[in-house]
């Protein structure tokens, strides 16, 4: 950055501003699979520093057009939502206050880690059931700003549905606080004379104008990370309107989220798991018929690859279990060791059925019924309860990152990593995808989901320095995006857009919809300052010249 520019800019920040080298290199990156060197790191100490930041980038862009402003929490998007050219703002240091419970709801800071969040709800014996299986390692402003989902997202649907407030800073450099409100408190909000007045009047007419093709561009899916969600705006039979709806997932493209209200749930006292072994995925579609109605919390799986993984590293994976558990778990996977090592095939397909209810009893009749109901298909069934369930959950939630750390030479590409289909397209689409993958040897892939939700996970690994792996990656991406977008599915269900897909938004949801899109950032952020080529205006070139170029 520009020395005169950095050191105006120094002067009005409390907080710290950083330029060394090392940290420009950490902040070049987030868990994608792409590289963006930024100009600075401004960790702000308060609000007063984020409204600063604003006023600094509005009175200075016309001189230095590529100033932006990209927040960032705790860094692990997975589609580059959290790098930019220009300035970061990182909340982890400073806003990560304690967060407070008032009865079912908690307020918190981005920068508070997911993980210390659910320490203090845990102690309330209420819990955020749309947590990431990054949980370990992200914090809540990316969980608010990717609308992110996870396991139990198939019985509680995603963070959309528990933000009850947010308050933000606006392309105008001040605060304001978004809820939902009722046609009374709307109209006196759209006749403020304020920029705040303004936004709620525009972004009125452009719900109103284009209702019908709005709603039906809403993904007919369980889970989208895809978008601005204009669809969860305006509830017309009731009579609210609700903005926070618009920046969840935004990836902060429309403001800056200082803090917010989330709703809790209490934690359910007794769980039973179905553990599936699938020889083929010939009677998957019929399995997930059968399981849906039971209403499981959650409904996963893994491939072969993936269990193949989790046996060869199975020290590591159990050491998490401690020595008891080590040995119980070696014990429940004995029959996929004995398979591994005489050479036979492992199961295809692992599914885990996960159940819980304050009566035990009624988990019982479900792992009965469920059992009952898939006999015809012949797979082989184990349960686990009473806290059983840990050692499968180990290999489902660690898979990608043993992927990341653990295979040499070879890195996580997540690029097709998060498609959404309907569950009944499931067994027709995954070995259409599968067998592009097929197409291209140096993909090694692992292929693990949301089975319940039609999401899946598929992330290849590979050497990134290889000019056929950079050439096929936007290849795959546009045969595998075509059949998303055929299927009516969505190009993401959690990890959002980012850098890798906004440039596929318009074949998932046609050139009408992006033009709201677009206008609804003119409205937010008509000079592009926060966080630019997210969400509109994307480009797929730019994307490819900056992948990383090694790890
Ligand atoms: C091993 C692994 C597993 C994962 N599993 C899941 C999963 O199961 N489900 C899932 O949904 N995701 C998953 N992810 C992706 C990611 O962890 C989540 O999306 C997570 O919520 C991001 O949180 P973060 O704090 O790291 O956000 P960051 O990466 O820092 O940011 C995410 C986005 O939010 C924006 N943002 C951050 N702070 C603010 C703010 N204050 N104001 C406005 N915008 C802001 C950023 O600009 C960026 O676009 C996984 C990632 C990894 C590495």
């Amino acid at each position: 950055m520009d020395q005169k520019l950095l050191e105006e800019l120094k002067k009005i920040i409390g907080g710290d501003v950083v330029t060394d080298e090392s940290t420009l290199v950490e902040y070049s990156h987030d868990a994608s699979l792409f590289e963006v060197k930024p100009q600075v790191i401004v960790f702000p100490k308060d609000e007063e520093d984020i409204k600063a930041l604003v006023r600094f980038v509005n009175k200075n862009k016309t001189e230095y057009p590529e100033l932006s402003l990209t927040p960032r929490a705790a860094g692990t998007d997975m589609s580059g939502g959290a790098i930019n050219e220009s300035i970061i703002i990182a909340f982890g240091k400073y806003f990560n206050h304690t967060p407070k419970i008032n009865g079912n709801i908690a307020t918190t800071e981005p920068g508070v880690f997911y993980r210390d969040f659910e320490l203090k709800t845990l102690e309330k014996n209420i819990i955020f059931p749309s947590y990431p299986a990054s949980k370990g390692l992200c914090a809540m402003g990316g969980i608010f700003n990717n609308n992110s989902g996870g396991e139990k997202s198939l019985q509680y649907g995603k963070t959309e549905r528990y933000i009850r407030r947010m308050k933000m800073v606006l392309s105008d450099g001040k605060i304001y606080e978004f809820k939902k409100l009722n046609k009374e408190e709307l109209d006196k909000k759209m006749a403020q004379k304020n920029f705040e007045g303004k936004i709620y009047r525009k972004m009125h007419r452009l719900i109103n104008e284009n209702y019908e093709a709005i709603m039906r561009a809403k993904p007919d899916v369980t889970k989208n990370s895809a978008g601005y969600f204009l669809w969860n705006i305006y509830d017309k039979e009731n009579e609210t309107f609700d903005l926070t709806q618009l920046f969840t997932g935004a990836q902060g493209t429309l403001g800056l989220f200082l803090e917010g209200d989330l709703e809790l749930v209490p934690i359910k006292e007794h769980r039973g798991m179905l553990i599936v072994y699938l020889k083929s995925n010939a009677y998957l579609g019929r399995i997930i018929d059968e399981v849906l109605p039971l209403n499981p919390e959650s409904f996963e799986s893994y491939d072969d690859n993936t269990l193949m993984l989790a046996l060869k590293y199975f020290p590591e994976f159990a050491k998490q279990l401690g020595p008891l558990g080590m040995i119980s778990a070696g014990l429940a996977f004995l029959p996929a060791f004995i398979s591994f090592f005489t050479g036979k095939r492992l199961p295809k397909l692992v599914l885990q059925i996960d159940f819980a209810s304050d009566n035990p009893d009624e988990i019982d009749e479900k792992l009965r019924t469920l059992r009952e109901k898939i006999k015809p298909y012949h797979p082989f069934v184990q349960t686990a309860e009473g806290g059983e369930e840990k050692k499968y959950w180990l290999v489902r939630r660690e898979s990608f990152n043993l992927l990341r750390k653990k295979i040499r030479n070879k890195h996580t590409a997540p690029f097709i990593d998060d498609f959404v289909i309907k569950p009944e397209h499931i067994a027709e689409v995954l070995p259409k995808v599968t067998d592009i993958l097929k197409k291209h040897p140096e993909f090694m892939y692992t292929v693990a989901g949301h089975v319940g939700d039609g999401n899946f996970h598929i992330i290849p690994l590979v050497d990134i320095k290889n000019p056929e792996v950079r050439k096929a990656i936007p290849e795959i991406s546009d045969e595998v995006y075509k059949i998303i977008s055929k299927y009516k599915g969505s190009i993401t269900g959690e990890h959002n857009d980012g850098i890798i897909r906004t440039p596929y938004l318009e074949e998932m949801y046609g050139p009408k919809i992006v033009k709201l899109f677009e206008e609804t950032k003119k409205i937010f952020d008509p000079e592009n300052i926060f966080n630019p080529g997210k969400k509109v205006h994307g480009n797929l070139k730019y994307a490819m010249d900056h992948l990383r170029t090694n790890w």
